[in-house]
């Protein structure tokens, strides 16, 4: 990650279309671990680094507070993100050789100009 989804969410489908790497599900897609709300793949949310200065999701959401600032998804953060796969709050791809994708695996880019205050606070995105 990342960013991650809130039950604010409307589930009003702006968001998964906009995303350049497809990290972004349905309520009703099975690999959502929430049925209720969209859900962001934190094994492959990149923040929209390299393609775009904002989040592109974040951008296209209508609901304040929607879309929020996780970790990044880097090694450092394993035991986080271990720890949300293992409470059903992720749902973290399994790889058929590599296994459960965390980031040991595969590291994803973040955008180091929000700060680990805005993101353990999960702040809102804010576009910029
Ligand atoms: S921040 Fe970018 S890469 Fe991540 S879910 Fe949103 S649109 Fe996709
Ligand atoms: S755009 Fe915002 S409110 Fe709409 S589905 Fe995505 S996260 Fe939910």
């Amino acid at each position: 990650m990342a960013v991650m989804i809130t039950d604010e969410c409307i589930v009003c489908d702006a968001c998964a279309t906009e995303c350049p790497v497809a990290a972004i599900l349905d309520e009703k897609n099975e690999k959502n671990p929430q049925d209720y709300k969209y859900y962001v793949k934190p094994e492959a949310c990149v923040e929209c680094v390299g393609h775009s200065d904002s989040p592109r999701c974040a951008e296209a959401c209508p609901t304040e507070g929607a879309i929020v600032w996780d970790m990044p998804y880097i090694t450092e953060y394993e035991s986080y993100f271990l720890d949300g796969q293992e409470s059903g709050k992720y749902s973290i791809r399994v790889h058929n050789k590599k296994g459960l994708m965390l980031p040991s695996i595969k590291e994803q880019p973040y955008n180091e100009l929000i700060v680990m205050n805005q993101r353990q606070s999960h702040e809102n995105v804010t576009t910029f």
